[in-house]
């Protein structure tokens, strides 16, 4: 059989070229401690010189010390040895194995095409590779996934040793301030006193006020600091002392740390450039929701909380959010308006918003929402005082000892029948187990030679044992309803604290936000609608039923101060025979009240019958309105002389004359004048031109 003849790789057209000798550790730490291996690679040069190369060929690039091989950018090395193999002054690129050279697939790859481009070989401890040939740049190509492989198990190993330690809660991370690590690295309360007081205050505060922004505003009042305890560099551990900022408030209401959990997994970073590219920039870095945190261990250490006041405040953060394209509550602010954030309107379904007028005591409900998101009219607005107290009312009425004795009789018989299911579900499982225990028994007591009974047998047993299994899981997955039987001491604290609670109410220390708090506790929302002459009041309770109130439209501003029609009667039966000061004492007498509710004057007796086109026939003759004209129609001898172009003069001759239809209440009283259109037509002088001193000279 004839044999191939065998070709070296290494001709002389290799070796009138460069051999380039590839030399790099990952870090610093490596290139000092792991000197065996540096060692290694340098002897590579006797390797190339034993494969023929003559000395003065023989090329080290050791630039790349220290350097990772997952990037190419940022090794100057690498790129020089790309760059010579590029312009062919290659022979051969030598390296202890594919992985020093590039950890990147996308970067050996390159590589490799390049070699295969300008005939240059690859070399390792190994062997020596001829990338022109198929099967070599196969080998190389495996090669190289390897080594990005080898990388990726690495991380792997070391991730996997992280997260098994933060399974058991022994990963260490920086705790917040306020709390420490021991000597034995449990976490405990930092031992600074005053540290560990003001975190206390912020959780305190923030229970009290329900706003992250009102503890700032509280910390700012009082001048107080917050303290944050330095992490790392020559100051590690020292307490820094700073003004308390909002961000700072969330950070800490938010940190599960503080009520003793242990959490890992809080944040997520995502990479922000392709695989094998270098990082310019960090990843994005998302916040976790609690819900899909990986590791949460509560009551790891000692807590500033409780867990259920930690999500009771993640509630309450999350409620006091006021972006406008989410429905939630908004945090309860100090204004009197006790429906703040509940009320909704009628018409379109927004929200409604609270508005104070420096004037008045009473708020108003506005909807506004197609103000000011499409600048249209706003939809609907009202007076808030007689809504807010309807509410109270209902609320209260809701909490009185005799509801509140119905509703706890009704928890208490949905707390007898889950009972009585659970009592269910416990039987069907005991059953069950005492059958798969039978079916085990029958089994082991057949004669183990007697195969078509025992399979028959054992096939039942498991049968069994798969019902458990789904009993298990169906009683796991069953909603649990409230199982809690109210006690009878319970029940008489609750009757006691709702009779008090009318008075608690109403007493003066009891702040607006704490009544808004309570109303919140029973209402969800209230739904406004204004009629022609009530408002609907629609209250959705936290059980989702429903009461319906009508509360009276309040007048509106002029007609609050319209004046009664009784004393317009009264005014118009007097006018007759009285002057206006005389009806105005009449009218004082009579204990009437104008629309201002004040006393009457002459001034609003004149207004009155003017408004109400009152004449007087009274002989003193009352005062003329502001346009010269009184209430029979009759006018000034100033109007007249307006009207007719002459002379006062001229018209109370006239008057006097009788050529003008003209009265006089008392001898020397003022004439009024009943001017027509064809006395004026008749009477009126036409404009004449005025003597001038220029022209008339
Ligand atoms: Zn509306």
């Amino acid at each position: 059989m004839a044999t191939l003849p065998v070709i070296p790789k290494i001709r002389s057209d290799h070796l009138d070229r460069l051999a380039l000798i590839y030399v790099r550790q990952s870090t610093p730490l490596q290139v000092r401690e792991h000197t065996a291996s540096t060692a290694r690679q340098y002897d590579l040069a006797g390797r190339a010189r034993d494969l023929g190369w003559p000395s003065e060929c023989v090329q080290v690039i050791d630039q790349d010390q220290g350097l990772s091989g997952a990037y190419a950018a940022g090794r100057d090395g690498f790129q020089h040895l790309v760059a010579q193999v590029g312009l062919g002054r290659a022979g051969a690129v030598l390296s202890l194995e594919a992985s020093r050279l590039a950890r990147s697939c996308s970067d050996w790859y390159r590589l490799i095409e390049i070699c295969a481009l300008t005939n240059t070989l690859v070399i390792d401890e190994d062997g020596v590779y001829d990338p022109t040939v198929y099967s070599d740049r196969l080998l190389l190509g495996f090669l190289g996934t390897m080594s990005e492989a080898e990388l990726h198990w690495l991380r792997c190993r070391l991730l996997g040793g992280k997260l098994e330690k933060a399974r058991a809660g022994q990963l260490r991370f920086r705790p917040p301030t306020g709390l420490v690590h021991d000597p034995e690295s449990r976490i405990v309360f930092d031992p600074d006193e005053q540290a560990e007081h003001t975190i206390r205050l912020i959780f305190d505060r923030f229970d009290q006020s329900t706003s992250a922004l009102a503890v700032v505003q509280y910390f700012a009042d009082h001048h107080l600091r917050c303290p944050t305890r330095l992490w790392g560099g020559v100051r590690h551990g020292h307490l820094v002392w700073e003004p308390l900022s909002h961000s700072r408030v969330l950070t800490i209401l938010h940190n599960p740390a503080y009520a003793g959990a242990y959490v890992y997994g809080r944040t997520k970073t995502r990479s922000q450039c392709l695989p094998g590219e270098e990082p310019r920039i960090r990843g994005r870095t998302r916040q976790v929701r609690p819900a899909d945190w990986p590791f949460l261990i509560p009551g790891h250490h000692p807590g500033y909380i409780t867990w259920e006041q930690f999500l009771r405040n993640q509630h309450r953060l999350d409620e006091n959010r006021t972006r406008r394209d989410e429905d939630r509550r908004g945090a309860l602010r100090e204004g009197g308006a006790l429906l703040q954030g509940l009320v909704r309107c009628g018409r379109c379904g927004q929200r409604m918003t609270v508005r104070y007028f420096k004037d008045s005591t009473a708020p108003s409900y506005e909807c506004r929402s197609i103000h000011t998101r499409y600048a249209g009219p706003t939809c609907q607005t009202m007076r808030g005082d007689a809504i807010d107290a309807a509410v109270v009312g209902a609320f209260l009425e809701a909490m009185q000892p005799a509801q509140l004795e119905v509703a706890m009789a009704a928890v208490e018989q949905i707390a007898v029948q889950a009972r009585q299911l659970d009592r269910q579900w416990q039987l069907t499982l005991e059953r069950a187990r005492y059958e798969s225990e039978l079916a085990r028994r029958r089994f082991l007591a057949v004669d183990p030679e007697n195969r078509l009974v025992g399979r028959t047998l054992e096939r039942d047993w498991n049968e069994k044992l798969a019902e458990i299994e789904r009993l298990e899981r169906d009683a796991a997955l069953r909603p649990t309803l409230s199982a809690r039987l109210v006690d009878p001491d319970e029940r008489r604290r609750i009757v006691a604290l709702a009779q008090d609670l009318s008075r608690t109410w109403y007493a003066p220390t009891t702040l607006p936000t704490d009544r808004k708090q309570l109303l919140g506790c029973l209402i969800k929302d209230v739904t406004l609608c204004r009629g022609e002459t009530t408002i609907q009041v629609a209250i959705r309770w936290q059980t989702e039923a429903s009461t319906m109130l009508e509360v009276p439209r309040p007048q509106r501003s002029y007609e609050v101060r319209r004046t009664d029609p009784v004393v317009v009667a009264r005014v118009r039966a007097l006018a007759s025979e009285h002057t206006d000061r005389q009806i105005a004492v009449v009218l004082n007498q009579e204990g009437l009240r104008s629309g201002t509710k004040g006393g009457f004057t002459v001034a609003k007796i004149q207004w009155i019958r003017y408004a109400y086109t009152i004449p007087s026939d009274c002989p003193e003759g009352p005062a003329a309105c502001s346009d010269g004209y009184r209430g029979d129609g009759r006018c000034t001898v100033q109007e007249a002389a307006k009207q007719l172009n002459v002379n006062i003069s001229t018209i109370a001759a006239w008057c006097r004359s009788g050529r003008l239809d003209s009265v006089q209440a008392v001898p020397h009283g003022p004439w009024w004048i009943r001017l027509t259109p064809e006395v004026i037509a008749a009477l009126r002088r036409p404009d004449r031109r005025r003597w001038s001193r220029r022209s008339g000279t």
